[in-house]
């Protein structure tokens, strides 16, 4: 699989929340043009068969439990990629963990755990990352937002301020660690993930959501894995501290 044409061959790459859903097709997707891929999450089975998987098709990997929301964890996950690897070029911030509820319903510790593993991690990640990844020459960061960055959903309130706080984050990172490290955002809309299952979605509102968007179909991982490729890929070269949306259209939308 690692074909030496490959669009990010010899580069090593982090990414969190791998073990499902968007991480997991990302993981694969790097691992198919050519990174070495560490997959983390604390999700220790799935995390592993996503490895099995990448080297079932020939590629390299590596899965470490971490704990987005711990920043000893971040510095672990990442410590443990150059150890393995010998370098880091890529990280893709994309796990969360979340709770739902209005201000007045939603526990303190909820919202505290949905910003620590939805934004702070993506500082702690720059913090302990970009000086690894400039060891090697810089790199390049992909912070998973969202559609929730820029228009809001009821009882969404910590959600939304860790996805809408990304892109500040994602500009600010950018100023500060460009030009050998650039940073973007990738804002998925609906994408049919085990998220969907966890949320217990019911079929008529994916179909909805599906008749809804231009595309006229639900998103997959892959959709976002692609732009994920082309961000951290050089194609991207002149692009950083901006945000990619990826949802079919949904955001053309006013009703
Ligand atoms: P998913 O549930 O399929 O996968 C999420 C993964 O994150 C799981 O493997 C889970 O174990 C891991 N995870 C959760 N908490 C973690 C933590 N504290 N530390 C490490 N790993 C943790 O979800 P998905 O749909 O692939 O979502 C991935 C990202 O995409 C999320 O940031 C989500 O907000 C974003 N997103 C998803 C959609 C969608 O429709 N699926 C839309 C917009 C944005």
């Amino acid at each position: 699989m690692a074909r030496p044409e490959g669009r990010v061959n010899g580069k090593v790459a982090i990414v969190t929340g791998g073990a499902s859903g968007i991480g997991e097709e990302t993981a694969v997707r790097l691992a198919e043009e050519g990174a070495a891929v560490c997959v983390g999450d604390i999700d220790v089975v799935n995390g592993q068969r996503v490895v099995e998987r990448i080297s079932d098709l020939g590629g390299r990997a590596k899965f470490v439990r971490a704990d987005v929301s711990e920043s000893l964890e971040i510095k672990n996950l990442i410590d443990q990629t150059e150890g393995t690897f010998g370098r880091l070029d890529i990280i893709h911030n994309n796990a969360i963990w979340f709770r739902h509820g209005s201000a007045i319903d939603l526990e303190e510790a909820d919202w505290d755990k949905t910003l620590n593993s939805g934004l702070k991690s993506s500082y702690i990640s720059a913090k302990y990352g970009v000086p690894t990844m400039r060891k090697s020459g810089g790199g390049t960061i992909v912070n998973t937002a969202s559609v929730h960055s820029l228009v809001s959903f009821e009882t969404c309130t910590a959600y939304d301020a860790a996805k809408a706080g990304l892109l500040g984050l994602t500009r600010t990172l950018a100023i500060d660690f460009g030009p050998d490290i650039r940073v973007n955002a990738v804002l998925p809309g609906a994408i049919l993930t085990p998220l969907w299952d966890n949320l217990e979605v019911a079929d008529d509102e994916k179909k909805r959501y599906a008749d809804l968007v231009p595309a006229k179909r639900l998103g997959v991982g892959r959709d976002v894995a692609n732009a994920v490729l082309y961000l951290v890929s050089d194609e991207a070269s002149f692009v950083t501290g901006t945000s990619l949306v990826v949802d079919g259209g949904l955001l053309c939308r006013t009703d």
